[in-house]
């Protein structure tokens, strides 16, 4: 009963549409994957490691710019990729553009992965008395509704290939289990509802064989909130010196545990909220 690793790994994935005549290889072989946000930190990271373990996938974004650019560095980045990279503009908070994004999977054999990943902090977004209304509904139709829309797609796709394992990864955030005293209500509400909607997702869902797991990072070294910090120097300390490690997390460290997450590595892991964060939540006060 106990040695049953092998099961797992042949459970889910055809395993046949490699490019080229190329089978594919890897802890994601033969996976087809959607990444939302896929053009920034944690997407484009997510994308290399995914396509460096044998799985397509396709990147989606706001951005088409932006798409351009990490298209290019994802393919650089793995060169000797068994599936196959595409992009297409995406913009999670339009339930067409997020159907579109996951029926394009349909003529590689069906999603077997979604990373519900994009999200935005506005720099507008303040506390109860200053977040503008307009900046509350833009977060929350990008951070919770793309989230709701990426999940019900991904159902509606795994249903309709018959599909008997899944893996649906939505990221959160670490503001969603630990209140911030430097204000960001809008974007706070919205990764509490994620987290909330994803543990749900996970036990509706549980005998289908698709598994929902929250990934909760803390602060990045990405544009989201490097571009928001900027040079202020005291906005910035204010949140380093919490880290028990001295530092902010890199994109690569939590692409590595969706990775896990989205392999069958995983398979007895659901609902989590699984957080990567140095131990920042864990920590009372922090080494000097
Ligand atoms: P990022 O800004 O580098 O990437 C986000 C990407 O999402 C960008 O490429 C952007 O163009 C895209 N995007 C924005 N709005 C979109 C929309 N409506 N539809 C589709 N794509 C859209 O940030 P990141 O750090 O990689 O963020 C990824 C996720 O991680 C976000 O959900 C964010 O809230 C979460 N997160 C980030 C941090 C951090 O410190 N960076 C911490 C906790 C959680």
């Amino acid at each position: 009963e106990l040695n049953r690793h092998t099961d797992a790994s042949q459970n889910g994935t055809n395993g046949v549409n490699g490019v080229n005549g190329v089978t594919p290889r890897g802890r994601l072989a033969g996976k087809n994957a959607v990444i939302t946000g896929g053009a920034g930190g944690i997407g484009l990271e997510t994308t290399i490691l995914f396509l460096r373990e044998g799985a397509s996938v396709l990147m989606c974004d706001i951005s088409e710019p932006a798409l351009k650019r990490a298209i290019a560095i994802a393919k650089k980045a793995a060169p000797h990729m068994t599936g196959k990279v595409e992009t297409i503009k995406c913009d999670v908070s339009k339930e067409s553009d997020v159907q579109a994004a996951v029926e394009h999977l349909d003529a590689w054999g069906g999603l077997d992965v979604m990373f519900n990943n994009a999200g935005i902090m506005h720099s507008d977004d303040a506390d109860a008395i200053d977040t503008p209304e307009k900046i509350w509904d833009l977060t929350q139709n990008i951070n919770v509704k793309g989230v709701w829309y990426g999940s019900k797609h991904a159902v509606l796709a795994l249903r309709r290939h018959n599909k008997k394992v899944a893996s649906i990864i939505n990221t959160a955030s670490m503001v969603a289990l630990v209140g911030s005293a430097t204000p960001q209500l809008a974007y706070t509400a919205s990764k509490g509802a994620v987290l909330a909607m994803t543990r749900e997702l996970a036990i509706v869902h549980a005998r289908e064989g698709y598994r929902f797991n929250a990934l909760c990072p803390a602060p990045l070294n990405t544009p989201l909130l490097q571009d928001w910090l900027g040079d202020d120097q005291e906005k910035r300390h204010r949140r380093e010196v919490h880290f028990p490690m001295g530092r902010f997390g890199e994109a690569i460290e939590q692409a590595q545990a969706v990775l896990w997450l989205a392999s069958d590595e995983s398979s007895f892991v659901n609902g989590t909220d699984f957080v990567v964060d140095g131990g920042l939540t864990k920590a009372y006060v922090t080494p000097e």
